[in-house]
């Protein structure tokens, strides 16, 4: 069993995973109402994770017998100025994320829960991950931005991006 405040917190991590699916999803669809499919590709991968993300705290909430209560989801704005403010909005999201999961884990230790110490671990470097992800995109787009063949290239290469299933998953589907 988890204690009833990690249950908690966590409990609200699965609904602020599906919420960060859903800003994801809503900027993937902005792009393509912008014209870029390939930036939409990008968003619409990155919502995929963050559904993964869910999943992955639900199996493990699950595991532990601690009931998943699924919460509303709170509304996400629906369109942004430019494609720059939309990587500057991940980069802002993916920190306050990251501190919510530095929080699950704080919880964790004090508690010394340490299957869910090993559990928060993998978002720990995923976090990492995310954030060192968005600011390469900042910096992709302020290279390209005022350049319509160069944002045209880059949408191109984003095009490409196919979503991974995420190590634990994988594992669990074995
Ligand atoms: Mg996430």
């Amino acid at each position: 069993m988890l204690s009833q405040r990690l249950h908690e917190a966590m409990n609200a991590q699965v609904n602020a995973e599906l919420w960060s699916a859903y800003l994801y999803l809503a900027m993937s669809l902005d792009a393509e109402a912008k014209g870029y499919k390939g930036f939409a590709n990008w968003f619409y991968v990155q919502f995929q994770e963050e559904q993964a993300h869910a999943r992955i705290f639900m199996n493990y909430m699950n595991s532990r017998d601690a009931k998943v209560e699924l919460l509303p989801i709170e509304p996400v704005p629906a369109s942004w100025n430019s494609i720059l403010d939309m990587y500057t909005h991940t980069l802002e999201h993916e920190k306050k994320v990251t501190s919510l999961i530095n929080n699950l884990a704080a919880i964790a230790v004090e508690d010394r829960d340490y299957a869910s110490v090993n559990r928060l671990n993998w978002f720990i470097d995923e976090q990492v991950e995310e954030e060192e992800s968005a600011r390469e995109m900042i910096m992709n787009v302020e290279a390209v931005e005022t350049n319509k063949y160069g944002m045209y290239m880059l949408d191109k290469e984003l095009a490409a991006r196919v979503f991974n299933v995420p190590a634990p998953l994988a594992a669990s589907a074995e």
